[in-house]
């Protein structure tokens, strides 16, 4: 069987994608393949920074990888926090303070369009592909729902009433960002 390393140890993404490959592919994790490393995300974009941790997996342990990043776009703050979005309040990654900066940021202000989007980029049998998944929706007015991670509480996708945080997850999997972005990746296989 075909294996590929997903660069991440995140167990629940690991978990979802195992399901969505069916075993028709064996997929590592950074720690089934001893890599340990804290791999730097220093790129000023998600693909950048999805690229920066594929090329790293087969550079150094020579598997085939793919790698995906995640950022929130809001159209009212030029598309922030976007690839920072884990770190939008500071380093601790504090997704509690994070939302409430961004609900300060957008105080007053009507337009609150906003996406999420996962980039992945896959090295896979001797190419280099990148590929995306959106949903677009707004940011609500205060957080709502105990769901989810994140920013989940204060995303309303388009077309719903409730944000990610009031949605099960195999509901929010079928129209996130992330679900879309993996939907290609098994296509492509
Ligand atoms: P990552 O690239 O998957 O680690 O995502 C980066 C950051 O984006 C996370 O730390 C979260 O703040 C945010 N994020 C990613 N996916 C989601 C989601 O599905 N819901 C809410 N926030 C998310």
């Amino acid at each position: 069987m075909k294996k590929i390393v997903f660069a991440t140890n995140n167990s629940h993404k690991l978990s979802e994608l195992r399901k969505l490959t069916d075993g028709k592919i064996e997929i590592l994790s950074l720690s089934d393949i001893n890599c340990h490393d804290d791999i730097p995300e220093t790129a000023d974009s998600l693909e950048g920074n999805a690229l920066i941790k594929a090329r790293w997996v087969k550079e150094r342990y020579g598997y085939d990888c793919f790698a995906d990043d995640t950022g929130l776009e809001v159209d009212a703050l030029g598309g922030a926090p976007g690839v920072y979005s884990a770190r939008y309040a500071g380093d601790q990654h504090d997704s509690v303070a994070n939302m409430r900066l961004l609900l300060k940021n957008l105080a007053g202000l009507s337009d609150r369009k906003a996406r999420f989007r996962t980039v992945i980029a896959l090295i896979y049998e001797g190419d280099e592909v990148l590929m995306d998944g959106v949903v677009e929706g707004v940011i609500t007015e205060n957080p709502s729902g105990e769901n989810g991670f994140g920013y989940d509480p204060v995303f309303r996708p388009d077309g719903f009433d409730v944000t990610f945080a009031e949605m099960g997850a195999d509901q929010k999997n079928k129209i996130s960002h992330r679900g879309r972005a993996v939907a290609k990746l098994i296509k492509y296989f």
